[in-house]
């Protein structure tokens, strides 16, 4: 798994909008395509042509706004199919967005499966579990919410958790992670690494009191994360 983008909504000259590149046997899924995802991707040496499945956590700007481009640009370069993997609306989202681009909708080729909690599919090689989306036996990936208590049991014996770790403790908002509450509702969590993205700017200037925060609670191995970060699985 590549991380190809650690920021939030806001992005900084090291962190472009999330992003993670999972490679399996030469099968590469992309999970989330948010702004700057496009150009860390070409930064990497695979061939992007290749990148055929596409995987959002949900449809905010900041998990798909680069989706687009990539679509287009494989399309110009003689791979005009994808299949994209999305919650529940995926498929009236993206037809309506393909409405304002009729040049687009006109020589792409979507297929849409929409997800649900619970359901587990084979995508490029990987098998996946969603709540949040599990690849094989190894990792979990989180889209943004507030810490899940059902994720204790979800990632229970994997080897890496990704979970959003949006703003410092004294600067917590609804509907995204802080590190002291995350580190409390994953106490009794049986994973072995967390690697903690989508850092707005207030919490990714003190990356080391972020960690200790969640250390608190979860005193295992935790790490920030960071564009263009490898991790073998
Ligand atoms: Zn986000």
């Amino acid at each position: 798994m590549t991380i190809l983008g650690t920021a939030g909504v806001i992005p900084d000259p090291q962190r472009a909008q999330s992003g993670y590149l999972l490679e399996k046997d030469g099968r590469l899924v992309l999970v989330d395509c948010g702004s700057g995802v496009f150009s860390r991707l070409a930064q990497l040496s695979i061939d992007w042509r290749q990148l055929d499945t596409f995987l959002l956590t949900h449809l905010h700007l900041d998990h798909m706004s680069d989706l687009l481009s990539i679509w287009v640009a494989r399309w110009l370069m003689g791979a005009p199919t994808v299949t994209l993997y999305g919650p529940a609306g995926t498929r009236e989202f993206i037809t309506k967005i393909l409405e304002l681009f009729p040049y687009i909708r006109d020589h792409v080729r979507v297929t849409v499966h929409e997800l649900w909690a619970g359901q587990t599919l084979s995508l490029a090689g990987f098998a996946v579990s969603t709540l949040a989306y599990k690849f094989d036996d190894t990792v979990v990936i989180c889209g943004d919410s507030e810490p899940e208590p059902a994720l204790v049991e979800f990632v229970r014996g994997y080897k890496v958790l990704v979970h959003e770790c949006s703003f410092p403790d004294d600067a917590r908002v609804p509907l995204h992670t802080s590190p002291t509450h995350l580190g409390e509702v994953l106490a009794h969590a049986e994973v072995e690494w967390l690697v903690l993205p989508h850092l707005y700017p207030q919490a990714a200037a003190q990356p080391e009191e972020v960690i200790k925060a969640v250390q608190k609670g979860f005193p295992k191995r935790v790490t920030v994360a960071t564009d263009l970060q490898t991790i073998e699985l």
